[in-house]
């Protein structure tokens, strides 16, 4: 039977000769300049790689929908959230800190982005599995990355440099609090939720506005790894959460995450007993409950990792009409990085690969630039006498009034506004016995990791601050007791499992 399979050509389509030999001036003679299909693969394979993502290097992906079940038109005029709908979206997670080969079981926050392909164009949602982050303000996040990154001398990660950024940075305690417990050792990507951590403002079709901030819950039940489980798994797998995204996709078992919304009245945001834009803070639910909007069902695999995945560019400025950004400095700070990040590491015309192509089309007058696939049609400006699109105000972005003095300034402290305050609850009140054991151990072993003083004893006040029963049994794992800097008023309230 002839052979059927298609012949093998350059990436012109010329059909290739060899997919063996090189061409040379005989069987032992030199290679010659002309083999042109040999010349390609060597130059397209040294180009494989674009440069990997400088935070959320290692990931994985996959497609699937979001339906608004409940809906949310009662607080927002954006058409994928009214009851009913079905959005096409894609979902990628990751770590932060590692590089693109990196165990996927390290003690890491989790990226968690969506990328809603909707009628009214791309919405992009940048969460993480943690509701808080590491620092609030934007000026200090290239620097926290690199205390979590490499040394300039031995290119070694080093846990000194780490503590030293945290306990240099109060604001850090909610997050590493969160980041030392069960949930910093997920066991995969769909037993985590994802959080928009940041809050963003709404506002539905009367015009009147809401602050939210976003949870996805997953229906998988939350599992982590212990401390040790994970080591040994960067061993064992490192691959495991990608493993397990894909394997659960392809026999069927498809992830599912409900999403629920906290909604802040927009007066109420005023004088709210923390700041609700502040990021190491989350809403208590006993303030602002979960409220029920919709389900992301992730269904469909990707058929090529680099296309969907490595080249897939999440920016939280994609917002469609009836979202805003809130005064969150991270999230002013990251509308701009995001997109930045992807002009450098893909090209300028990375929105027109097919993973961040929206769905509808476009009538920019954007234009040209490297490997660009089509350009819109004349005319190339506006205003223009011949027809070209034109912009319409009702698609003006929610937003608020501003007024005070340019400053380089902290937030204004609010009434309940306390660096710890909110760890030393999670500690407390969250966390039942065996998970505060857990967190001791865990925080004792990072720190027997290479941190020296003068960090060590910041480590043993910030614990102190935390809790002081929880600052006491890590400075004991050191055989110290309560440590000296740490008097005055510490929080030791009363505590539960719940
Ligand atoms: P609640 O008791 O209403 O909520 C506690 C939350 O803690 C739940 O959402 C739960 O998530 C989460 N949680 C449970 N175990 C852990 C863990 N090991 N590590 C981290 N989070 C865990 O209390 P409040 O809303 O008053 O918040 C109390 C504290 O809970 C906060 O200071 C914060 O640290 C933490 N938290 C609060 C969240 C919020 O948005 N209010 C969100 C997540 C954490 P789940 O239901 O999925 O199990």
């Amino acid at each position: 039977m002839a052979d059927q399979r298609p012949v093998t050509t350059t990436d012109a389509g010329i059909p290739a000769a060899s997919d063996e030999h090189s061409l040379t001036a005989g069987p032992d003679g030199p290679i010659l300049l002309q083999d042109h299909y040999l010349i390609q693969k060597m130059a397209q394979f040294n180009r494989e790689r674009v440069p990997e993502r400088v935070v959320h290097a290692k990931g994985g992906g996959a497609h699937g929908f979001f339906e608004a079940v409940a809906g949310a038109e009662q607080w927002c005029r954006a058409d994928f959230l009214r009851r009913g709908r079905r959005t096409p979206v894609f979902a990628r997670f990751s770590t932060v800190a590692g590089e693109l080969g990196s165990a996927d079981s390290a003690r890491d926050p989790r990226g968690f982005a969506l990328k809603f392909y909707t009628d009214e164009g791309n919405y992009d949602l940048v969460g993480n599995n943690t509701p808080v982050f590491f620092v609030r303000d934007p000026q200090k996040f290239q620097d926290f990355i690199h205390s979590q990154k490499r040394r300039a001398d031995t290119h070694l990660r080093d846990n000194n440099m780490q503590w030293d950024f945290w306990t240099l940075s109060p604001e850090s305690a909610h997050q590493v609090t969160w980041l030392m417990g069960d949930r910093g050792t997920p066991q995969s990507w769909r037993h985590m939720n994802g959080y928009s951590s940041h809050t963003y403002l709404w506002q539905n079709a009367g015009g009147e506005r809401f602050w939210v901030k976003y949870h996805f819950k997953t229906e998988q039940g939350i599992r982590c790894f212990t401390d040790l489980e994970a080591r040994a798994m960067a061993a064992e797998d490192p691959d495991c959460h990608i493993r397990d995204l894909h394997t659960a996709i392809a026999e069927g078992d498809h992830p599912v995450w409900t999403l629920s919304v906290q909604i802040m009245p927009f007066e109420a945001a005023a004088d709210y007993r923390f700041n609700p834009f502040d990021l190491t803070k989350v809403w208590p639910h006993g303030d602002y409950p979960l409220l029920p909007v919709g389900r992301l069902v992730l269904d469909r695999n990707p058929a090529d990792y680099f296309a969907e995945v490595e080249q897939s560019a999440f920016e939280p400025a994609n917002m469609v009409p009836g979202i805003g950004p809130s005064p969150d400095k991270m999230l002013l700070g990251r509308l701009f990085s995001y997109p930045d990040t992807h002009r450098h590491r893909i090209g300028t015309n990375y929105l027109q690969l097919p993973i961040n192509q929206p769905r509808v089309p476009v009538h920019s007058y954007n234009r040209d630039g490297a490997l660009r696939h089509h350009n819109p049609p004349d005319p190339v400006y506006a205003p223009n006498s011949f027809g070209g699109p034109r912009a319409d105000p009702a698609a003006m972005e929610p937003g608020w009034s501003v007024t005070g003095e340019i400053v380089r300034a902290a937030y204004t402290r609010r009434r309940d506004d306390d660096d710890f305050v909110q760890s030393g609850t999670l500690v407390r009140t969250v966390l039942d016995g065996a998970a505060r054991d857990r967190l001791v151990g865990n925080i004792g072993r990072h720190l027997q990791g290479g941190v020296v003083e003068p960090v060590l004893s910041r480590a043993l006040e910030y614990w102190y601050k935390v809790d002081a029963d929880l600052g006491a049994r890590v400075a004991a794992e050191f055989g110290r007791s309560v440590p000296a800097a740490a008097s005055g008023a510490v929080p030791t309230g009363a505590r539960g499992p719940r």
